[in-house]
């Protein structure tokens, strides 16, 4: 053996060990090793990504002139906001857009998305889905459950395409349900807890195209909640006048404690704005207390720590798959997104994916993670999470409704090792539950 061959089995070996340490059995550890080691090529293109789009983000902050002086932050009224107002053109000129609102005061992707549809949308417009069903948070803001204050109850109507059986657009379809009322236009890039495919830029580009061809004068919003920076380009850059997400995924980096953006044409973001504050004041206001520099080094941070998010999301779909899971996606298909979903086949299957994932996280891992009747859900939901900001899903995290067929749904992980540990973790919990046989190598 020679030198550097002797230095790696030491290094092996010791991971190991400290893998043991975390509760993880040498059978688990083996196995996720040569699982991680097939992985190879497909870890190389996420690091590729991801360092075009580490550089994307310091160009943003060099291009405009990001100071220490950005870093402090405003109260009260907010006027004159020097760090917000250069935070929002960082955002602007990394998704290559005209403007950008960046904000505390933006609860969630929720709040974020309800403003835009809100600011962008008059009595008597139609709303056009055309990826199916939107996230069900939005199903009350727009009214396709009745909900108070809802965009239906200002007049505003809604319509639906869905997606085609293989998960593409359907374009033809798309073309008909435009109407003369049609004014916003609303895809939505992940598949959320749905079971269809991710969007990828490419596919919602060509949406986009015919949509713009049927009615130049459409407005296009995409809700981008756990996309960016997934790919090399963001829906923005193929012709979406609005982007739309939350701080507590991907773009928070794991550090923004709350807030939302909507990146956009400077007229989309400026009648959200107005909706955001008020008519009148829009994005004069709205101070960044002492938020600046989390937003800051959480944007900065944003595209490594989605890559981890993303090997994590890749490595347990080849452990799970391998051992005769179904999960979507695959470990080969291309990503757009960083969720994945494991068909566990039982309630306690599930239930230990859950506990597994919980006891690898850095917060709170003694915690032993029930099945509760979640209010707005028919059936229990296990929801595991040991997060630095509370709710956070970039941050290592599982969740699933107890019910055929018994998905679980993970995503997130702040860095490699710690995903790894959790996916790990989950599997070690599933062999204690006697729920798998872990192979032989
Ligand atoms: C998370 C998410 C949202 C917004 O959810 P919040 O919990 O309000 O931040 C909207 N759409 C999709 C696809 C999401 O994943």
């Amino acid at each position: 053996m020679n030198k550097e061959a002797a230095n790696q089995e030491l290094f092996n070996f010791s991971t190991a060990d400290m893998l043991g340490s975390c509760g993880i059995d040498r059978d688990v550890a083996e196995y996720g090793r040569r699982a991680e080691e097939s992985l190879a090529e497909r870890f190389a293109e996420i690091d590729r990504v991801a360092e075009y789009n580490q550089l994307k983000v310091i160009h943003a902050f060099q291009k405009c002139r990001v100071s220490e002086a950005c870093l402090t932050g405003t109260t009260g009224y907010g006027y004159n906001d020097l760090g917000r107002d250069t935070l929002e053109e960082v955002y602007a000129a990394t998704f290559r857009t005209e403007a950008a609102i960046v904000r505390p005061l933006i609860a969630c992707g929720t709040h974020a998305l309800a403003i835009a549809m809100a600011g962008n949308t008059r009595p008597g417009d139609e709303i056009l889905s055309i990826s199916g069903k939107p996230y069900d948070t939005l199903e009350e803001v727009i009214g396709i459950r009745p909900s108070v204050g809802s965009l239906a109850e200002y007049g505003i109507t809604y319509n639906q395409v869905d997606l085609l059986p293989d998960g593409s657009f359907d374009l033809d379809g798309i073309r008909a349900a435009i109407n003369e009322r049609t004014h916003l236009v609303i895809i939505q890039r992940s598949k959320g807890y749905a079971s269809r495919k991710t969007l990828s830029v490419a596919q919602i580009g060509e949406a986009i195209s015919c949509v713009k061809a049927v009615r130049p004068d459409l407005l296009v919003m995409v809700d981008n909640c756990y996309g960016e920076f997934v790919e090399y380009r963001e829906p923005s850059e193929v012709g979406a006048d609005m982007i739309v997400g939350s701080l507590i995924k991907n773009p928070g980096g794991g550090l923004a404690p709350s807030g939302g953006y909507i990146c956009g044409t400077k007229e989309c973001v400026e009648r959200a704005a107005y909706r955001m504050t008020c008519p009148g004041l829009g994005a004069e206001i709205g101070p960044s207390l002492n938020l600046n520099t989390s937003f800051y080094q959480g944007f900065f941070s944003a595209p490594i720590v989605t890559a981890a998010a993303l090997k994590g999301a890749i490595f347990a779909a080849r452990l799970y798959e391998e051992l005769g899971f179904a999960v979507i996606p695959d470990s080969h298909e291309s990503r757009h997104d960083i969720i994945q979903a494991i068909t566990l086949g039982t309630p306690e299957g599930v239930v230990a994916f859950c506990r597994g994932i919980q006891h690898g996280a850095p917060v709170d891992s003694f915690v032993t993670p029930e099945p509760w009747d979640m209010p707005g859900y028919d059936d229990q939901v296990i929801m595991a999470a040991g997060a630095f900001v509370a709710g956070s899903s970039i941050e290592l995290s599982a969740d699933g409704p107890i019910r055929p067929p018994y998905n679980v749904y993970f995503q997130g992980g702040l860095s490699w090792p710690s995903a790894k540990l959790g996916v790990l973790m989950s599997l070690q919990s599933m062999k204690e539950a006697g729920l798998v046989n872990i192979p032989v190598l």
